[in-house]
């Protein structure tokens, strides 16, 4: 099954308030080796959904040093709650939800995006900085190797040596 968009309501209508999406398909936005693959499951628990996924593909990112294209394998193994806000109701005062489980919130009548959540859920998992490997010399480092800066000094004890020689 592939949806763009789940209609929140829906799911309470679902066996067990759940809907277990595959996923094999490119994540639009996302520059990828492969399509993600794995499997997402959206839960409808009244006052929040549940969402968990556990999805990998290869990312095709640009090396912030030397700028060439390499891949890196993504995993998302995650759970998210998200609140559903009903709008016209107040938010619980009483519950104690954390924040930081909470991150974000959805209309209780609208739509959640399996596709843009999961784009999100990758884009976390991105390096700050991209760096292709640990030997990458980039750019400037490439380019002394093949044209050595001449300094003269460094040339004149060069003649020095093999005059010693
Ligand atoms: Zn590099």
């Amino acid at each position: 099954m592939s949806k763009d968009a789940i209609y929140i309501p829906s799911l309470l209508q679902a066996v067990a308030k759940t809907e277990t999406l595959a996923i094999a398909s490119f994540i639009p936005g996302l520059e990828s080796l492969t399509p993600a693959r794995g499997e997402l499951r959206v839960t409808h628990c009244t006052t929040y959904l549940e969402v968990a996924a556990r999805a990998e593909l290869i990312a095709t990112l640009i090396c912030h040093r030397c700028l060439t294209h390499y891949n890196q394998r993504l995993v998302v193994d995650t759970t998210e709650l998200i609140w559903l806000d009903e709008g016209d109701l107040p938010l619980p005062l009483e519950a104690e939800v954390k924040t930081e489980d909470l991150a974000e919130s959805l209309p209780a009548r609208g739509y959640f995006q399996p596709f843009t959540w999961l784009y999100e859920q990758f884009c976390l998992l991105l390096p700050l900085q991209q760096i292709c490997s640990d030997e990458c010399q980039g750019v400037a480092a490439e380019a002394q190797q093949h044209e050595p800066p001449l300094d003269r000094r460094w040339a004149g004890l060069e003649v020095l040596r093999q005059q010693l020689e």
